[in-house]
């Protein structure tokens, strides 16, 4: 349990590392907390810089989580613009970039994940949206592109959905690049992907699937975007948003156990006085199919690792609730919803709605036990199931019980 002679310092000022150091002093803590953060800003949200944002309903500034007063408030020394460049476990010391070094009696880990970078001719002329300065370098470009202006955008995941979906509203036309037979088939299956497909149609979105780019170049004003087949692509910008890759290569001489992320135990600790949490954390995860070392770049998974462990490090009591992954994505004018941890192999069912009606939920299971449920459109028959992935139980079962009849 943390005393008041101790010291906290968390790498990392974005979601994760914020809700922690807020979590600390809710459950009481009063000594010392350092929050370092590569970035120059303040910590703030990223769910919002694609939607909100992008469309131009907020000004950036409002997806600032950390205000001045905050900062105050929770009694933190922040450092801002210093990078970690490494971690003596044995000793609980933080090297930045600087040459500083932070000694605290206890580390958290929390420097999450960036978008992964394509190697393209156009080079710094791409677009990448994970961080508010990415945000601000996309909605200058778009804002000097006339009305219907085409911008190409690489990848039709979560996020390159909801880009298209923004930039469709600011009165562009974006065109999704997926390599992929259908959007999102990795990672949600050949059923619901199919059920998907329509969704960009269905808002007059263009997207095609199965495309390879092979590269992007500056053409005059705007750029050209190369298919592997010898195609071609004008556009007047383009975003590249195919997936984020966790931000670990300052813990390369740590000795911490680094495998697509920081791997930790079901407490989120990676060593003695050493915890990781958020996107950059792979976790021992107990769910309904039993434990499984996973690591999800979930904002409410972010929030429950920092809630769970100041709560165990204030009170010395491990939270008890079972962890069920939650993650949504705002795309295509419609609200996609995902409980538990799935694979593209496990077994769906479409429990309610219909695909032409556009609203749905499906099960998935795995050698019969229900451990995920996807929802589009249908919040609250979603939420209605969420106590399958908290208790095993049957598919068989859970078609019986039907919660979202009700
Ligand atoms: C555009 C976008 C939209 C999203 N929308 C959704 C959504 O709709 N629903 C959902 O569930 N999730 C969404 N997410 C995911 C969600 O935002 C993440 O799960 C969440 O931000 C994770 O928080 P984190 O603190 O672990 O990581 P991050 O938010 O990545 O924060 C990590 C911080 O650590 C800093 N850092 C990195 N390396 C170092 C270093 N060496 N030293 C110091 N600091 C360092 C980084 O600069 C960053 O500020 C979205 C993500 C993005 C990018």
């Amino acid at each position: 349990m943390l005393q008041t002679s101790d010291h906290v310092v968390v790498v990392g000022a974005g979601f994760a590392g914020w809700r922690f150091v807020e979590a600390l002093r809710r459950e009481g803590y009063d000594g010392a907390v350092t929050l370092v953060g590569e970035e120059a800003h303040l910590p703030y949200d990223r769910p919002p810089l694609s939607k909100q944002v992008l469309v131009g309903k907020w000004d950036v500034a409002k997806a600032t989580l950390a205000t001045p007063e905050l900062i105050a408030k929770n009694d933190v020394t922040l450092h801002l613009g210093a990078a970690a460049a490494g971690l003596d476990v044995a000793t609980t010391t933080v090297h930045l970039v600087d040459g500083r070094e932070i000694t605290g009696s206890h580390v958290v880990i929390a420097t999450g994940a960036r978008a992964r970078r394509l190697d393209f001719t156009a080079g710094a002329d791409l677009h990448y949206l994970r961080s508010r300065d990415d945000v601000v370098s996309l909605l200058d470009d778009v804002a000097a592109l006339s009305p219907g202006s085409v911008v190409a955008v690489v990848g039709g995941g979560f996020v390159g959905a909801e880009v298209a979906t923004q930039l469709d509203a600011r009165g562009l036309r974006p065109i999704v690049l997926e390599a992929a037979s259908r959007p999102l088939v990795g990672a949600l299956g050949e059923d619901v992907s199919t059920w998907l497909e329509g969704l960009a149609a269905g808002v007059g979105i263009e997207l095609r699937s199965g495309v390879q780019v092979g590269d992007v170049t500056r053409d005059g004003d705007g750029f050209s975007v190369r298919f592997a087949d010898g195609d071609q692509l004008a556009s007047g910008a383009v975003v590249i948003s195919v997936g984020a890759v966790v931000n670990v290569e300052w813990l390369a001489t740590s000795g911490l156990t680094i495998d697509n992320g920081v791997v930790v135990d079901e407490r989120l600790m990676a060593a003695p006085r050493v915890a990781a949490i958020g996107d950059v954390a792979r976790f021992m995860w107990r769910g309904v199919l039993g434990e499984e070392l996973i690591r999800v770049e979930h904002w409410q998974v972010a929030n429950d690792h920092a809630m769970m462990l100041a709560h165990e490090w204030v009170t010395g009591v491990v939270a008890s609730a079972p962890l069920v992954p939650y993650f949504w994505s705002d795309q295509y004018a419609k609200k996609l919803q995902m409980l538990g941890h799935v694979r593209a192999s496990d077994d769906v069912v479409q429990v309610i709605g219909g695909t032409e009606e556009g609203k749905w939920l499906a099960l998935y299971s795995r050698d019969g036990i229900v451990n995920g449920i996807v929802a589009l459109g249908q919040p609250r028959a979603l939420m209605l199931t969420r106590h399958f992935l908290e208790v095993p139980t049957s598919l068989e079962q859970a078609l019986e019980l039907a919660p979202w009849a009700g």
